[in-house]
């Protein structure tokens, strides 16, 4: 156990995902009351069950997180059941289509602005209030390298990952006087199903192609590899945690160089 968030309650969105269910799983082992949010029930199921079978305490709560009623309702749901939001990890996230911009289709433009933005949006202005009132908590975004550097064929992720790190630091800065803290990270690849979706994307739908996407990604990253979602995990452990008791408003990449 590297962390004590004994007593704490966290939310994670998109916690049936790979990154979500390691962290929400890691939270869980060092403590922490977590409650699941994702669109899939059956893949945040799988995060809640395994946390119950180790003994922890999670729960699932089903959202879209484009719709503002169903971030009031995880939001509820944790309050009267738990009373409190102590971490809040803002990860849900879509990759999009992979295509030039010039052929992006505006309507999937919308849709994952409305996933990647509007989600992390509402997620901060419906959890904030709890963490205001109580003059603490710790948030992380997960933004993602493609918030900090050109994205070819991925022009509304990129933009949506632009705009999660504009509101980091805007959030970071308006709720720092009441002791709450808001970051982000910026992943570079990860080893989870989106990145299986970006390959085949790449690939246009040719598997050959697509591991042959895989291996020219691996080879842009100094490190050689892609992370694991558990080396993702440990970074937002500490920025929810008291080690970083002084950060807020920042980016923090983790890209193996
Ligand atoms: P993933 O596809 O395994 O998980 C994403 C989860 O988000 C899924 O469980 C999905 O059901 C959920 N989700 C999608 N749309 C939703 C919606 N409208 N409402 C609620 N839940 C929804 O991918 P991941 O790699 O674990 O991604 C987690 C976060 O990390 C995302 O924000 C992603 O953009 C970011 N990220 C990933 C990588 C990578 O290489 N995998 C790199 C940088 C950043």
């Amino acid at each position: 156990q590297a962390f004590d968030f004994t007593g704490k309650v966290a939310i994670v969105t998109g916690g049936g995902g790979g990154i979500g269910r390691a962290a929400s799983i890691t939270l869980s082992e060092n403590g922490a009351k977590v409650v699941v949010v994702d669109l899939s029930e059956e893949a945040g199921m799988l995060t809640v069950n395994e946390i119950n079978e180790r003994g922890g305490e999670a729960k699932f709560v089903r959202a879209d997180v484009t719709k503002e009623d169903d971030i009031k309702n995880y939001v509820k749901k944790t309050i009267d059941c738990y009373g409190k939001i102590d971490i809040f990890l803002n990860n849900a996230g879509w990759e999009g289509k992979i295509m030039p911009l010039i052929d992006y289709p505006a309507e999937f433009f919308d849709q994952l602005m409305s996933i990647n933005v509007r989600g992390v949006f509402l997620g901060l202005k419906h959890v904030l209030p709890h963490m205001i009132e109580q003059k603490s908590g710790a948030v992380v975004n997960t933004a993602s390298g493609a918030g900090l550097l050109a994205t070819p064929n991925m022009v509304a992720y990129g933009a949506s990952k632009h705009a999660v790190l504009g509101m980091t630091k805007t959030a970071g800065v308006e709720v720092a006087p009441h002791g709450v803290r808001v970051n982000a990270v910026c992943p570079g690849v990860v080893n989870t199903a989106m990145m299986r979706s970006i390959e085949s994307g790449f690939g246009q739908g040719d598997s050959a192609a697509a591991e042959a996407a895989r291996k020219q990604l691996e080879a842009t990253t100094p490190d050689g590899r892609y992370a694991e979602p558990q080396e993702v995990a440990n970074l937002m452990m500490y920025l929810v945690s008291d080690l970083s008791s002084h950060i807020t408003g920042q980016e923090l990449v983790i890209d193996g160089g």
